[in-house]
């Protein structure tokens, strides 16, 4: 790497001033990526303590409130009635059980609360329930947040209205690798969603999966897209890929966990005033790999309860964790 390749990847403050109107492009991406390991995160470092304070660390708790049995096929999601992955569908949980985790979630001291249902996208009766969950967990002092799927007309804007904060909604991968992941919908049936949640007033969360097969091209396309929104996401989940066994991903080749760090660094520099989550795979990481995460801008976990399906590192070890790293919660 060059020193003049390295010029071509804008400062956030060119960033800023361009008030987004240019897209960030792949290339600019990509370039980070191929910095030196420890260039790169100096870099990083740089613009998370520009923009937030370095030792402070977001805690979310993420409630599956209607689990399994989606007509989805993702293919890294276990929850896919396509897949034989042995998740059992549920029904909706009632509005006092989710209460009730989203107590326990905020006196294990959660500031914000999401919750997530497999399904291709509510239909009006799903909806019809959600609003008295959401309106009570808002009621609880909590942020809110849900993934309920693609949205038609109008239902960001009662979702919105019952009182939530953010909407999940992730791109999962670089627009040409979507094809070669999902079936069910494309690329653009999400980004339509998230126009329909921004449209409400709903902040975003929204981020996408890395160590699906894709190449670290596509890995920087993912970023580039995140970046590249007229308004960026609010929150950034990137998410390393759980190879559940009975989903097609189960068997498909690990990703570097230096690629993992790599990639949480390109999305603290690209998006610095946004959080960028440590999201689903925490469970396989090293705390070695997790430091360097928080040291190249991670500053969001889930914590405390089941990442949907998939593990999450008990709440002690991240007590711990945290008191070996000298970071406290925000
Ligand atoms: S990721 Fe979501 S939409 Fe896809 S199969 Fe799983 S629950 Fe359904």
């Amino acid at each position: 790497m060059t020193h003049s390749t390295i010029q071509l990847v804008r400062s956030p403050k060119q960033i800023d001033a361009d008030k987004r109107s240019a897209r960030i492009t792949r290339a600019e991406v990509l370039a980070l990526f191929e910095l030196p390991f420890n260039d790169l995160l100096f870099r990083a470092a740089q613009v998370h303590r520009a923009n937030f304070d370095p030792n402070a660390i977001q805690r979310s708790t993420l409630l599956s409130i209607k689990t399994g049995g989606c007509e989805e096929d993702c293919g890294y999601c276990p929850q896919s009635a396509h897949h034989d992955a042995g998740v059992e569908a549920t029904k909706m949980m009632d509005k006092d059980a989710v209460v009730a985790a989203a107590q326990a979630a905020k006196a294990a001291g959660a500031s914000r609360f999401c919750m997530g249902a497999a399904w291709r996208g509510p239909n009006a009766r799903d909806l019809e329930k959600l609003v008295p969950i959401i309106e009570a967990v808002h009621g609880l002092g909590l942020e809110t947040c849900g993934t309920f799927g693609l949205l038609d007309e109008g239902q960001a804007e009662t979702l919105r209205a019952a009182g939530l904060d953010y909407y999940n909604h992730n791109i999962d991968t670089a627009p040409e690798h979507y094809a070669d992941i999902i079936h069910t919908r494309n690329f653009d049936d999400r980004i339509d969603t998230l126009d329909k949640a921004r449209g409400a007033g709903l902040k975003l969360c929204c981020g996408g999966i890395v160590g699906m097969g894709e190449s670290r091209e596509q890995r920087a396309g993912l970023i580039a897209e995140l970046a590249s929104m007229a308004e960026p996401p609010e929150s950034v989940p990137i998410n390393h890929l759980v190879a559940v066994e009975g989903t097609p991903l189960a068997g498909v080749d690990k990703l570097d966990p230096f690629e993992f760090v790599r990639t949480i660094a390109a999305a603290r520099i690209t998006m610095p005033t946004s959080f960028v989550r440590l999201s689903a795979g925490r469970t396989q990481m090293s705390d070695e790999i997790q430091a360097l995460c928080f040291f190249a801008g991670a500053n969001s976990i889930f914590y405390g309860d089941k990442l949907l399906t998939t593990g999450n590192p008990e709440s002690e070890r991240d007590e711990a964790l945290f008191s070996r790293l000298g970071l406290r919660t925000m």
